[in-house]
């Protein structure tokens, strides 16, 4: 859909569209945690798992606008079937639905484990949340904990990958799963870390702007619309 010609013609103004993951990319790259970092991977872990590149100080969508898939980046070939068809997709591994989904089935089949979890939902399995799971394994719940542990791991390795690949200088973590707690942390970062080369360096750091970050990185995307395109300012001087 034209959707940019549609809001274009309806409120005759210049429009700019992005999806919701570069424009928090560009929210936090302007206003948040990779204020200064020209060249930042934003990753967005909530249900799915999103994200959106900053190069050079811009948003690179890839020639097809791909660019920033890091969801359906396979971590593990042996892993789970994910919706795009593949197995193991660092989504189907590390996303909210799936950490609840997995928390789920072990619950069902480990009759004696995840007490805690089980206190959380009242034990009603279809209660699970990936919020209850990292408050279960906060509280020390050994079957939340490897749930979470595996889902840190899978986004960890896709990070190491991606530094590797691109070789940005931060990493940017948003969405719900990333309040998981230090614990969980440490395993993304040294899940990053083992993957990536020794002579790649980068940090992994929180999202600043929360859910807002794609809020501000539309404010950037007008302020941007209503700006002469670069080459016409450099070339008044
Ligand atoms: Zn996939």
């Amino acid at each position: 859909m034209p959707l940019q010609e549609i809001l274009e013609a309806e409120f005759d103004v210049p429009a700019s569209i992005d999806n919701d993951a570069n424009a928090a990319a560009l929210g936090e790259h302007r206003f948040g945690a990779g204020l200064g970092y020209e060249n930042l991977l934003y990753i967005t872990v909530s249900t799915g798992v999103g994200g959106g590149w900053i190069l050079n100080g811009q948003i690179w969508h890839g020639s097809e606008g791909m660019a920033g898939e890091i969801g359906h980046t396979v971590v593990d070939p042996n892993g789970p079937a994910c919706t795009c068809g593949k197995r193991g997709c660092l989504e189907r591994l590390a996303a909210g639905l799936y950490i609840a989904r997995r928390a789920r089935e072990w619950l069902e089949t480990q009759p004696g484990q995840g007490q805690v979890l089980r206190r959380l939902i009242n034990d009603d399995l279809e209660a699970v949340t990936a919020q209850l799971v990292s408050q279960a394994a906060e509280q020390g719940d050994d079957l939340a904990w490897e749930v979470l542990e595996i889902a840190g791991w899978a986004l960890g390795v896709g990070i190491g990958n991606a530094a590797n690949l691109v070789n940005p200088q931060r990493f940017i973590l948003g969405g719900g799963v990333t309040k998981a707690g230090g614990r969980y942390w440490e395993v993304v970062r040294r899940a990053a870390r083992e993957t990536a080369m020794p002579e790649v360096h980068f940090d992994v750091v929180p999202a600043d702007l929360g859910d807002d970050a794609p809020l501000w990185g539309a404010a950037v995307l007008a302020e941007n619309c209503l700006r002469p395109p670069r080459f016409i300012q450099s070339a008044r001087f």
